[in-house]
């Protein structure tokens, strides 16, 4: 289950989304209406603490199709590594590819709201998503993704730190992330057919 608080933090920090994109992205995603989320003072300060006007410098508009991500994946990698403030995961978990969120061949687009730029084993794991033709899912699986990384790391470096074993505890890092993911992909593949496309229940307010 994900709490509020976390997903507007990875919302801010791990897909580098503005205030604006934050709240259409818990209103399209989640289940619950615009207005709650704005009327709410201690949610909107809380996205306002990650909302950069920066992070618009030199963005590409919608594009689609493979021609263009060459162009596009540059920019957002440069974009990302400005940005993007994890240096301890990176350590564990070097970025390496840059992932359509919402597959291309689905009809995704090449614009920054629909990439990340990851790690190649989280990248994997993503594909691995029983629900990838539907956008809501995937956007589900990139949150629940981010969540674990985040989560999971603090309990990992703990063990890093009581055993002085970087290896073994990237090790462990990598298989809980992959053990509570495929948790995930269980509950997805268990939704019902009426629920796939529509807003998740699947956070607690
Ligand atoms: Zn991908």
């Amino acid at each position: 289950m994900l709490e509020w608080d976390e997903l507007i933090y990875i919302l801010g920090n791990y897909r580098l989304l503005n205030s604006d994109e934050i709240v259409t992205h818990i209103t399209k995603y989640y289940n619950v209406n615009e207005e709650t989320v704005r009327n709410d003072k201690r949610l909107m300060s809380k996205i306002y603490e990650h909302d950069f006007e920066t992070r618009y410098i030199n963005l590409p508009e919608t594009s689609y199709g493979r021609e263009d991500f060459d162009k596009v994946r540059r920019k957002y990698v440069k974009f990302s590594d400005t940005y993007y403030d994890m240096c301890e995961i990176s350590e564990f978990m070097p970025k390496e590819d840059v992932h359509h969120i919402y597959p291309i061949v689905y009809g995704g687009s090449n614009h920054y709201k629909n990439l990340i730029y990851i790690n190649g084993f989280l990248h994997s794991l993503l594909h691995e998503n029983p629900r990838e033709e539907y956008e809501n899912c995937c956007h589900l699986a990139i949150d629940h993704l981010c969540m674990l990384t985040h989560n999971q790391f603090e309990l990992v470096t703990s063990l890093q730190d009581a055993n002085n074993d970087h290896f073994m505890a990237s090790k462990l890092y990598k298989q809980r992330i992959k053990t509570k993911m495929w948790e995930f992909y269980s509950f997805l593949n268990a939704l019902p057919k009426s629920d796939i496309g529509e807003p998740s229940q699947y956070i607690s307010i």
